[in-house]
C-alpha cells in the first residue's frame, strides 16, 4: 500500500478494520472521528486520562489496558491498522510515578507490537519530541541526539526504539512519529498543556502565567494536522522510521500569551512565575522528512488554531 506524496489533503483510508488505542483521549479521538466513517474503528481505552464521551457514536470502545497482552489481542483481532496512541502523557506523574511510565508507555508499547506482530497489522506509533529532551540545535532533525530528560522521555525512547527495531527483526510494518506540541479541541486538561491552560485564563479573566521570562520557543501543530501526518503514515512504504511532526515554525511563550490574550479579547494580565525546572529552552521540528517522504504539510496556522479555539470554546 504506497501513495504518491504529491497532495496537501489526506490520503483517504477505506475499508479497514483500524484499532486506535487511547482513543479516547485528546489526539486518539480526533484520529477515531476522521476514520470512522470509512472505517471500522475499534478503540482500546482504560479510560485514565480519556473520556466515554470522547468516543465517536460509530466506533467501537473497548475498555481495557494496553498491557494485558489478551486484551490487546482480543481488541487486534482482524484488524490491519493500529494508531498506538495510549500512553501515560503527564511528564510530572512520569516523574512521580516511573514504574507506571514504564509500565504503561514503555512495556505496554511492546505488548501492543508484540501483538500486531502475530495479527500482521501495521503500527503507527505516537513518539514525542520529549526523545530528544535538550536538543543541540534547532530546528530538530530526526538523526539529533535522544537525551530525555523525563522518565516519560526515557519510556516514549523505548517505544520509539523498539518500534523501529521491530520492523528489521519482524518485519513488522512500523511508522513512528514524534509529535511536538499538540494542541486543539478536547485538550486534556490535566497536564502541562500550555494553549489550553492560557485560553482557560484568558476567558476566566485570570492572569496568564507565563514560567520563566516567556522566550522560550516552542512548535505547536494543531490536532488536525497531527491526524494528517498519522493517515500518511498509514499509507507509506517508508516504514521502519520515524518523522517529526509538527510545523517546521516556533514562536516565544510571552508571544503565545499575547495572541491567546488578543483572539480572546481579554484583559488579562500577562505575568511571569518562576521557571519550570528542566525546562527546555527552544524546541522546533524540522519536518523535511516528513513533508518530502510522507507528503506531509502543516496546515493549520498557530493563529487560526488559536482563533478557532477561542471561537468555539471547544475546549
Ligand atoms: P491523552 O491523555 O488525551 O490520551 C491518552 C489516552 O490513553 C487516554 O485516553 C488514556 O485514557 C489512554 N490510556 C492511558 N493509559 C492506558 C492504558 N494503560 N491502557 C489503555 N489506554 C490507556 O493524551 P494525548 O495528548 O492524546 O496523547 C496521545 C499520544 O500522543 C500519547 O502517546 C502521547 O505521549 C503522544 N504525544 C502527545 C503530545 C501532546 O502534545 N499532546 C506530544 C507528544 C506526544
Amino acid at each position: 500500500m504506497t501513495e504518491t506524496p504529491t497532495s496537501t489533503s489526506q490520503p483517504a483510508l477505506r475499508d479497514r478494520t483500524i484499532l486506535v488505542t487511547g482513543g479516547a483521549g485528546f489526539v486518539g479521538s480526533h484520529l477515531a472521528e476522521s476514520l470512522v466513517r470509512d472505517n471500522d474503528v475499534r478503540i482500546l481505552d482504560d479510560l485514565s486520562t480519556g473520556e466515554r464521551g470522547n468516543v465517536p457514536a460509530d466506533a467501537t470502545l473497548i475498555e481495557g489496558d494496553v498491557r494485558d497482552p489478551k486484551t490487546v489481542e482480543e481488541a487486534m483481532t482482524d484488524v490491519d491498522t493500529v494508531f498506538h496512541e495510549a500512553a501515560l502523557v503527564s511528564v510530572s506523574e512520569s516523574v512521580e510515578h516511573p514504574l507506571r511510565s514504564h509500565a504503561v508507555t514503555g512495556s505496554g508499547t511492546l505488548v501492543v507490537l508484540d501483538q500486531a506482530r502475530r495479527a500482521d497489522a501495521r503500527v503507527v506509533l505516537a513518539s514525542s519530541a520529549a526523545v530528544y529532551g535538550h536538543p543541540d540545535s534547532v530546528p530538530v532533525v530526526e538523526a539529533e541526539h535522544k537525551r530525555p530528560t523525563s522518565p516519560y522521555g526515557i519510556d516514549k525512547l523505548t517505544a520509539d526504539q523498539y518500534a523501529r527495531r521491530f520492523s528489521d527483526l519482524y518485519g513488522l510494518e512500523t511508522v513512528t512519529l514524534r509529535y511536538f506540541n499538540v494542541y486543539g479541541p478536547r485538550q486534556n486538561p490535566e497536564y502541562s498543556a500550555v494553549v489550553r491552560t492560557f485560553l482557560d485564563q484568558a476567558n476566566r479573566g485570570a492572569d496568564i502565567t507565563v514560567e520563566g521570562d516567556g522566550t522560550q520557543t516552542r512548535d505547536f501543530v494543531h490536532v488536525d494536522d497531527v491526524v494528517q501526518a498519522n493517515c500518511r503514515a498509514a499509507t507509506t512504504d517508508r516504514t521502519g522510521e520515524a518523522f517529526n511532526v509538527g510545523t517546521g515554525e516556533s514562536v516565544t511563550i510571552r508571544d503565545l500569551a499575547e495572541t491567546v490574550r488578543s483572539v480572546t479579547d481579554s484583559s488579562s494580565d500577562i505575568v511571569h512565575t518562576d521557571p519550570r525546572p528542566g525546562d527546555i529552552d527552544h524546541s522546533r521540528a524540522d519536518v523535511t522528512k516528513a513533508r518530502t517522504a510522507l507528503g506531509y504539510e502543516p496546515n493549520v496556522s498557530l493563529t487560526d488554531g488559536l482563533a478557532e479555539l477561542a471561537d468555539g470554546t471547544a475546549i
